[in-house]
């Protein structure tokens, strides 16, 4: 079938935290990424959502917040995404061990896994993160913004995810629909022991992978978890396709929801974690300049209109600047 829908990898990455400035300076000061849309939970006004991404917001780099202060602290367990991995230029591990022991971040020993090397570490949430060094390419989509981090270190957009799955047959079928094929299968030293870790990929260039282990471990939502993750499809068509496609794997699409940055369809695959599907337009320049991006809460549509109450219901944040 030529017409299969395929997606080219992961377009967004949403976790929750607590603290929203604390979630601020760890992702713009500490990691480096630029905030590009400063805005609201679009289900829930009283709540910021964060979007820290490389400097222009490209499809396949950004990772979103909720910070719920709330809620009480996650468990990473079966049926979430357990961990996300960014990639980072070759021979750049020893600058972020410095820079993770300057700032005070746990990080743990580094793995192999598929021939990279994979440098495990969490936010001040508790949020499980990697890094993993790889070649990036000249002409690599993604580009780096170099407030707090130089270039020649800067995260690159996202390397993976990881899934953990009660009883991962199905989920497989479903990432063989959405275009993912198997390219190795070994042992997760470091992570579930013993497990074996499934790499799928996608035919893109950045968080173009989906990692599967079997896993049974009781988990929760909240602090330091991952919502969802969204893949991309780039244009309406495509996200109809894979819709339709995904329809005939025991999951039950949502319509298509407005994100005012993106169109989005949302599912939980079968083990339980929230998929979404988004398009690449009209992206987060979309409703403020390129080189303003994040400076001002972006209230779209209809919360335009009660910008006075919706600020009056959220904390002050103020972005981290490098002097
Ligand atoms: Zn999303």
């Amino acid at each position: 079938m030529t017409d299969t829908p395929a997606t080219p990898g992961i377009h967004h990455v949403t976790c929750i935290a607590g603290d929203p400035q604390r979630n601020m300076d760890f992702w713009v000061e500490t990691l480096g990424l630029r905030l590009v849309k400063r805005s609201i939970n679009q289900d829930d006004p009283s709540t910021y959502h964060f979007f820290f991404a490389d400097r222009e917001g490209t499809p396949g780099t950004s990772m979103t917040f909720f910070p719920w202060e709330n809620m009480r602290r996650g468990k990473v367990g079966t049926g979430q995404v357990s961990r996300t991995a960014f990639r980072v230029p070759e021979g750049s591990l020893d600058y972020w061990e410095a820079r993770f022991d300057e700032y005070g971040v746990d990080y743990q020993d580094r793995v192999d896994r598929f021939g990279e090397t994979v440098l495990p570490f969490t936010d001040p949430d508790g949020l499980p993160i990697e890094l993993v060094a790889v070649e990036i390419p000249d002409d690599d989509p993604t580009v780096p913004w170099t407030e707090f981090v130089p270039a020649e270190h800067a995260i690159r957009g996202f390397h993976s995810v990881t899934l953990w799955l009660g009883d991962p047959f199905q989920t497989e079928e479903l990432l063989r629909t959405m275009g993912f094929e198997v390219v190795g299968t070994e042992e997760s030293p470091g992570d579930t022991p013993g497990d074996e870790r499934t790499r799928f990929a996608a035919s893109g260039l950045v968080g173009k992978y989906v990692d599967v282990l079997p896993t049974i471990e009781g988990g929760r939502q909240g602090h330091g978890t991952v919502h969802h993750v969204a893949f991309q499809t780039p244009t309406d068509e495509e996200q109809e396709a894979m819709r339709t496609a995904v329809s005939r794997h025991s999951v039950r699409p949502t319509n298509q929801i407005d994100r005012h940055w993106f169109r989005s369809v949302y599912f939980r695959e079968p083990n339980g974690v929230l998929f979404e599907l988004a398009t690449s337009d009209p992206g987060y320049d979309s409703d403020e300049p390129l080189d303003e991006l994040g400076e001002r809460l972006v209230l779209p549509g209809e919360f335009g209109s009660r910008r006075e109450a919706i600020e009056a219901g959220l904390t002050d944040v103020t972005i981290p600047r490098n002097e």
